[in-house]
């Protein structure tokens, strides 16, 4: 990359770190910053900077926000006897659209993964574990994503709350909706056939 400017190549570089963009697309938005206007670039970098200065994570749910706790948390509407356990704080916005889900979530940050060498205590487990022995907690509803990693966590905590004697339900995963029998692969299949419901 020599024939560009020091300070353009360095543009380039750190933009190609973002996950989804090559170097083609960083290349193109370097240039594209270059155009822009002196005011929206500092714009632009500010609210990175911001952004990563001021969200930390809610003291109880781990989801992302500028305050001690998150909106969710502090919502006093929210059905505080119910815990959706996710894995990241995006699943929550997922959850969150539905408007099905009324209750409280706690985000794990990640799922156990021997593979990677994530284990238990490398993702917030304990902290669930905690908030399990609330006496007001009825249910924790697993929504953790239905891979090996996903099962595996499921699994995991299911079993380290079952002496909690507190109700462990996941969410069913299956054929989504739209979907055309023949194209899922058999782990689909042989879920929405293990959470079948009567009609
Ligand atoms: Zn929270």
């Amino acid at each position: 990359m020599d024939y560009y400017a020091l300070p353009i190549a360095d543009l380039i570089e750190q933009l190609s770190k973002l996950p989804g963009i090559g170097k083609k697309t960083a290349q193109r938005l370097a240039f594209y910053v270059l155009e822009m206007d002196p005011l929206e670039v500092e714009k632009l970098a500010t609210s990175i900077i911001n952004a990563k200065e001021k969200i930390r994570y809610c003291k109880q749910c781990f989801n992302l926000t500028d305050d001690e706790l998150c909106s969710i948390c502090k919502d006093r509407g929210r059905d505080e006897s119910l815990i959706c356990v996710v894995e990241g704080a995006r699943d929550i916005v997922a959850m969150e659209k539905t408007r099905e889900f009324k209750g409280l979530y706690h985000v794990l940050h990640g799922v156990i993964s021997p593979m990677k060498n994530i284990g238990p205590d490398d993702i917030r487990i304990k902290e669930l574990l905690n908030r399990a022995y609330d006496s007001q907690v009825k249910e924790i509803i697993l929504a953790l994503n239905p891979t090996v990693e996903g099962e595996a966590t499921s699994l995991y905590i299911a079993k380290i709350l079952k002496p909690l004697g507190i109700k462990t339900t996941r969410i069913a995963h299956g054929i989504p909706v739209g979907g055309d029998l023949e194209y899922f692969d058999e782990v689909t299949l042989s879920k929405a056939m293990e959470n079948r419901r009567e009609l």
